[in-house]
């Protein structure tokens, strides 16, 4: 996001900002300063909306609801401006080749010229002298047209270079808008794409496939006893350890907050219940510790529930589906894994 205030209005938007944090009781973090001085400055409607919509439900502003207002509409605005920036650097390198390629054209023509009007001029009958004037011009032409070439191939070279460049910043801008920034997970939004790409392939392949969805139990009360920072390293660890838990093609991703989902291509709902047992376990056996403080902090347990995809079906109903095998599994007591009921017609996996 870009800021183009005052002096006068930047200090006075800090100041707002610096306030406001300070009265919720937020953490002085550079993104927390970003929203509100964003919100004071009202230069992003939809992070105004947000936050105006969150006060009027009076709903308490605190830093998980900041962290999430960020992401969803300043962080991704910095790629945004990234990706702009890729396509203003386009533009100039291709005005630039086209200008030298212009020129070249321009000097290949009158040397052309050159070359005609002496192939008319010089004959068995011409002098010394002629000749030699002839062939200077002939000479000085070449050269001309020498040079232009030679700084047409420098700034081909050159725009490569660009190019090359920037294919490797939108790569990895492309990279991080689908990656969740805590836990380098798959973000919602890669999750949202993958889930439909799956689903069509199971489609048009005859195939089948399986989404976990898993929730970790009592997070809030394990973040109300032992903080957000320490909540956010448990988070990172459940998320290596999915990541460590599935293989190939399969796909982990931040769902929510606390919430991950797993797509699992060509897996049954018993292998997908397998899969998801599995991971629950290895959390529970989990023993954590205080990175800070070495201190010990007892385990987190995951429900989950499990849904396998029936032909045709809406991904957004499988995923409801999902949802409420997880919320039986809640409802049973939490540390267990709920299986969706099967339904329809179900194809060979
Ligand atoms: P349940 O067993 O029913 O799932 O209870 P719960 O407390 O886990 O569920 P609830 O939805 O009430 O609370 C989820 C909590 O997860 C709220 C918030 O404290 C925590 N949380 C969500 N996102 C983050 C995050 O990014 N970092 C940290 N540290 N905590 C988060
Ligand atoms: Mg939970
Ligand atoms: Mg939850």
């Amino acid at each position: 996001m870009q800021y183009s205030h005052s002096k006068e209005k930047a200090n006075e938007f800090a100041s707002e900002a610096l306030e406001r944090i300070h009265s919720e009781g937020l953490s002085l973090v550079p993104q927390n300063f970003e929203l509100w001085y964003c919100y004071f400055a009202q230069a992003n409607t939809e992070v105004v909306r947000a936050i105006d919509v969150l006060t009027a439900n009076k709903q308490k502003v605190n830093d998980d609801t900041c962290a999430e207002i960020h992401q969803r509409f300043l962080s991704d605005s910095k790629e945004n401006e990234r990706v702009r920036q890729a396509g203003d650097q386009i533009q100039e390198t291709i005005i630039g080749v086209k200008e030298r390629v212009g020129n070249v054209k321009a000097i290949t023509h009158e040397y052309i010229e050159v070359l005609q009007s002496a192939s008319g001029t010089l004959n068995e009958n011409s002098s010394p002298e002629e000749m030699k004037l002839t062939l200077q011009t002939v000479i000085g032409n070449t050269r001309s047209v020498l040079e232009q070439n030679q700084q047409l191939e420098e700034e081909l070279e050159r725009s490569t270079a660009v190019m090359q460049e920037l294919q490797r910043d939108l790569e990895l801008v492309r990279q991080q808008a689908l990656t969740d920034g805590l836990t380098n997970l798959a973000n919602r939004k890669a999750f949202d794409a993958e889930l439909l790409r799956i689903a069509e392939e199971a489609q048009v392949e005859d195939l089948t496939f399986c989404l976990i969805l898993l929730d970790i139990d009592h997070f809030k009360s394990f973040n109300d006893t032992y903080g957000h920072q320490v909540g956010d390293q448990v988070l990172r660890l459940v998320a290596q350890t999915l990541t460590d838990g599935v293989k190939g093609r399969d796909i982990a991703a931040r769902y929510g907050g606390e919430e991950f989902a797993i797509i699992l291509p060509q897996t049954t709902l018993q292998g997908g219940i397998k899969v998801a047992d599995s991971l629950r376990k290895v959390v529970q056996a989990k023993e954590l510790v205080n990175r800070n403080t070495g201190d010990t902090l007892g385990r987190v347990t995951l429900s989950g529930g499990v849904a396998e995809y029936t032909m045709g079906e809406e991904v957004d109903k499988l995923v409801e589906r999902s949802d409420s095998a997880l919320y039986t599994a809640k409802h049973n007591g939490r540390n267990q894994i709920a299986a969706a009921p099967v339904k329809g017609d179900k194809k060979k996996s």
